[in-house]
């Protein structure tokens, strides 16, 4: 099954993104990611045998182990790929906290044997693919701020009109130090 992992967002974030998305429908041509797709993909392992996703699943759990939920905002719009056909996301951000994440999730699975996009981490939400940019004026995305605190490993089916992509397994990140004066 066609698996990736990835940090989920707060409503309050969510929100902003849904606005953001809602904003660009006048300006922008393309397909739209349905806001309850919206996600910050840590890693992307394509296709894995059924029989391996508990594994998944354990290196995952590992790779979260010492990393904290954290604060995170939503920054400015960004694209990858030709103007006519981009990607077309708006950044997260964290300080190192995420980048962290990423990092220590992808060493774990390849350190239990497991292969994924090496492309070097960059926190974002897809809103658009195949965006037409050549001539948009991009509105100026909404911001909020809001605690990630779920990193979860998905399985992406992609046989329907559009990407269903269902949690296997949800990992709590753990709270936040308080802190003591
Ligand atoms: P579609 O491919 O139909 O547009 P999708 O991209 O939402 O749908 P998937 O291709 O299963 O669905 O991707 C799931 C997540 O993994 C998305 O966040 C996607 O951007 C990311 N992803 C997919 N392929 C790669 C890749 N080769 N490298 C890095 N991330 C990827
Ligand atoms: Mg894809």
């Amino acid at each position: 099954m066609r698996l990736f992992v990835a940090a989920e967002l707060p409503a309050e974030m969510l929100e902003a993104l849904s606005e953001t998305s809602a904003a660009l429908r006048s300006t922008v041509r393309g397909r739209y990611v349905a806001p309850d797709r919206f996600h910050v993909t840590l890693a992307f392992l394509g296709e894995v045998p059924g029989s391996l996703v508990a594994d998944v699943i354990s290196a995952v759990e590992q790779g979260c182990e010492g990393h904290a939920s954290m604060c995170a905002s939503l920054g400015a719009l960004g694209s990858f790929g030709r103007a006519r056909s981009a990607t077309l996301w708006q950044s997260i951000n964290t300080g190192d906290s995420l980048p962290a994440l990423a990092r220590d999730v992808r060493e774990s699975l390849r350190v239990k044997g497991f292969s994924m996009d090496e492309k070097s981490f960059l926190a974002h939400v897809t809103l658009m693919r195949a965006a037409d940019l050549s001539q948009a004026v991009l509105p100026m995305p909404v911001v909020e701020k809001g605690t990630i605190d779920t990193v979860t490993v998905f399985k992406s089916d992609l046989s329907g009109p559009h990407p269903v992509y269902t949690p296997l397994e949800r990992i709590l990140l753990e709270d936040v130090e308080p802190v003591s004066f």
